[in-house]
């Protein structure tokens, strides 16, 4: 085998699927979901990845990114990744071209494990084979029956033991949706409340206490993401037993250093297709490590899977319902849950997904 393989191309697509319902948690609504694609080839293969974000990082990919990585070695991601970040240096390194970044990361990681016949966790060298996930979803626009479906689902179907619901649109019904989700799971499942940053401090306290008593023991972004002060004095100010999580807004890991050294978390969430790749999710991992931090995948649970494997303190992946359906719909071999779980297929090379180009075609940009 060749010592060194070189990039011969970048594609990005992008691909818009309406969601099954409205949706919203409780800063935000929306209605449908972008998934930018992106392709990868060199030594005769081609690897992918992807993110889920907006359709004008595709001139990016295609332009600047591409430029700097094509001509680089597939089994040195790393020196790729490093070209991108630096290319981007008077962009911004955050948001939209991270979420790049990300994409193009993820497909040169997967490219290299297929150029050496292995699934990706084995390439990248796991700490174990399978990986816990929790059901995520219950919007904050379903009615009670469809909170009470979806919930109950994650716990029957894919033997989930924490499934997580959305909190903080209309905070004066929160107890009682809690109360109906709590009912509906029964002592099968524990529940997790995520309020994506629409609590102020006070506010979330009180809720803390209440969430406490409904058994609760996971409350996901409290206050703004962006206030660590104010998630570290919920934090602290929380009762025994309820852990704050954040991170999903991680486009940097110096962003995750920063939430660490403010003690912000219990336990940090990071997203591999926004922090910048597997690259940069795994020196996220190793930061939590250093930490004694736990570490959590949101969402993207397929893209999460092998590096998951690899990262030590990870407790585990957001099984997030949008993504899901669509890694369902676009994807050959999407990880199915079983018992709370989903594992990498070790015959599969790389991060055994195929994308299903035909039955996208419908959803393209
Ligand atoms: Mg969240």
């Amino acid at each position: 085998m060749a010592a060194e393989v070189s990039i011969d191309g970048v594609r990005a697509q992008a691909f818009e699927i309406p969601t099954d319902k409205p949706e919203a948690d409780g800063t935000i609504a929306w209605n449908s979901t972008t998934l930018v694609l992106v392709e990868v080839s060199g030594g005769g293969e081609t690897g992918l990845g992807y993110t889920y974000s907006g359709t004008s990082i595709l001139e990016l990919i295609s332009g600047r990114l591409a430029s700097v990585v094509k001509g680089k070695d597939a089994f040195s991601p790393q020196a790729a990744w490093l070209a991108m970040q630096r290319s981007v240096r008077n962009l911004g390194r955050e948001g939209l071209a991270a979420t790049a970044i990300s994409a193009v990361d993820a497909a040169i990681h997967d490219l290299k494990a297929r150029l050496l016949g292995l699934p990706l966790f084995k390439m990248l060298g796991s700490y174990r084979d399978s990986v816990p996930i929790y059901g995520s979803g219950g919007f904050t626009t379903y009615s009670d029956r469809e909170l009470e479906t979806q919930l109950g689902s994650w716990v029957e179907r894919d033997g989930c033991s924490l499934v997580k619901m959305k909190v903080g649109s209309q905070p004066e019904k929160d107890i009682e949706r809690v109360k109906v989700a709590k009912q509906a799971i029964g002592d099968r499942a524990t529940l997790f409340v995520d309020a994506n940053g629409a609590y102020r401090v006070q506010q979330a306290l009180q809720f803390a206490d209440e969430f406490s008593r409904q058994g609760i023991g996971w409350f996901e972004e409290p206050v703004s993401s962006d206030d660590l002060a104010g998630l570290r004095a919920t934090r602290q100010r929380a009762p025994a037993g309820m852990e704050v999580a954040a991170g999903e807004y991680a486009y940097t890991v110096d962003y995750v250093r920063g939430m660490l050294e403010a003690q912000a978390v219990d336990v940090q969430q990071a997203d591999v297709t926004r922090c910048g790749g597997v690259t940069a999710f795994l020196q996220i991992a190793a930061l939590c490590e250093a930490f004694h931090t736990d570490l959590s995948g949101h969402c993207a649970p397929a893209l999460h899977l092998h590096v998951a494997c690899a990262s030590p303190r990870l407790r585990h992946l957001e099984w997030f319902h949008d993504h899901v359906r669509i890694e369902h719909m676009l994807f050959d071999g999407a990880p199915v849950a079983r018992d709370g779980e989903i594992r990498p297929d070790p015959w599969r090379p790389g991060n055994g997904l195929r994308f299903k180009h035909r039955d996208a075609a419908r959803y393209a940009v």
